[in-house]
């Protein structure tokens, strides 16, 4: 390690001392590898220091849902560290039980977790829930509703249930960098409450970082996590090389976007260039400011760690008024819609169960219908569908304006 990047972490701490007293809190502690041996004591460590303590925010009998980061497409193997690791969920899921909480385990279910085989990549989470007698949950089959949004667009957000109706979210947060938004970590986490393709819609009306950042803020200020922890043992620089970086820092809070911040300043890196940062900080102004904030902790024998430089964001390029407003309407009021091709449909009835919205509705012999009107554009049943029975297609206005442009009638 750098002793440059020591320093950074030092002076972060020392720097912050005197604001020991006030809030937000965020604990930090040495965390040397995700050996067992040595992650339990240091989360012991970290969990005798944070601010509010476990101990205090989760009552015996409280139902908690831990949320993890786990979807990674063929990157959810445990040691990618593209997803959260599985033994800091199993000492986050330990503390949880001792304090005699009900724990579920879940993450954004929208894909697989929503079909009936579960990919090799993502096995271990099966057998950890199990191991544990855990129940896993799904987002996707959990349902979902509508949450107003704190912002003028979009008004609402279809959230999973699973994440709504407990008594806590305690949110077990992986770092690492992100072409989009610099880095994602303890806020971008929370992003996974809204169900199926909602997602992916958010990120196509909001090209550009600092949009989808407010977006991805405003849905973490909704879900509210109790607790969050952000895992900095060691960070993998990018997609493409399969390396790990030991940073050997483990942070816990209650504030993610504080969470965020003491990462980005102990990785040495501008927090003036993360997005997801900066649109917390508009929002509340101080919020992701380190003298505003309490930072406690063991970190005087940090790991040779080696650190790399911060991503540069992507930024697309500025659009056109015209440009913009056909972007908005062709992922809004002109989107293609869900269809049933009663040919192939077997009337099996998955579509309609796992619907969150109940926008499908089952007639015995007969294929179902979708009412648009409810429909909330999420993609589940085409996921669900065992025999690709549902497509996407332009209906209504949109076909007809497609036909009269001579623009494709087909969706990818
Ligand atoms: S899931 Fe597919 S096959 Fe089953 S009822 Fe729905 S459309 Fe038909
Ligand atoms: S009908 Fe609409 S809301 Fe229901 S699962 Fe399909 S895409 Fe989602």
């Amino acid at each position: 390690m750098s002793s440059g990047y020591q320093d950074r972490v030092v002076s972060l701490l020392e720097g912050s001392s005197k604001q020991q007293k006030t809030r937000p809190t965020v604990a930090v502690t040495h965390s040397p590898s995700h050996d067992l041996r040595t992650l339990r004591p240091a989360f012991h460590r970290l969990l005798e220091v944070m601010q509010p303590p476990m101990t205090k925010v989760i009552k015996r009998g409280d139902r908690v849902l831990l949320k993890p980061f786990l979807h990674h497409g063929r990157h959810s193997y445990p040691d990618s560290r593209l997803v959260s690791h599985p033994a800091l969920i199993q000492v986050v899921m330990e503390a949880l039980l001792d304090c005699g909480a009900q724990v579920m385990l879940g993450d954004e279910g929208s894909r697989s977790f929503a079909s009936h085989t579960v990919p090799t990549s993502r096995e271990w989470v099966h057998d950890l829930a199990r191991r544990h007698d855990i129940a896993l949950v799904s987002f996707a089959k959990s349902g979902a509703r509508y949450v107003r949004s704190g912002l003028r667009f979009p008004r609402r957000y279809l959230l999973a249930r699973a994440i709504l109706d407990v008594d806590h979210v305690v949110n077990c947060a992986n770092f690492q960098p992100h072409y989009v938004l610099g880095m994602s970590g303890a806020v971008k986490n929370i992003f996974n409450a809204v169900v199926g393709a909602g997602q992916s819609r958010l990120q196509q009306l909001f090209p550009q970082s600092m949009d989808l950042a407010k977006a991805i803020v405003d849905v973490c200020d909704v879900v509210r996590p109790s607790l969050s922890f952000l895992d900095l043992t060691s960070v993998r620089s990018s997609r493409e090389v399969d390396e790990a970086h030991p940073v050997g820092l483990l942070l816990a809070g209650a504030e993610p976007s504080a969470l965020d911040a003491v990462a980005v300043r102990a990785m040495g890196w501008d927090a003036t260039r993360i997005p997801t940062l900066c649109a917390a900080e508009c929002r509340r102004p101080g919020s992701t400011k380190l003298s505003n904030f309490g930072v406690v902790g063991l970190v005087e024998q940090l790991p040779d760690a080696r650190c790399f430089d911060q991503v540069p964001v992507k930024h697309p390029a500025t659009e056109k008024f015209y440009q913009r407003a056909t972007r908005r309407l062709n992922h809004t009021i002109l989107r293609p819609r869900p269809v049933i091709n009663p040919i192939t449909c077997t009337r099996c009835g998955d579509c309609a169960r796992i619907c969150p919205v109940n926008a499908i509705k089952s007639h015995g012999d007969s294929p179902p219908t979708i009412a648009h009107a409810d429909c909330a554009d999420c993609h589940l049943c085409l996921e669900a569908c065992p025999t690709g029975a549902i497509n996407t297609q332009f209906i209504g206005v949109s076909w007809a304006l497609r036909r009269l442009t001579g623009r494709s009638l087909i969706t990818n």
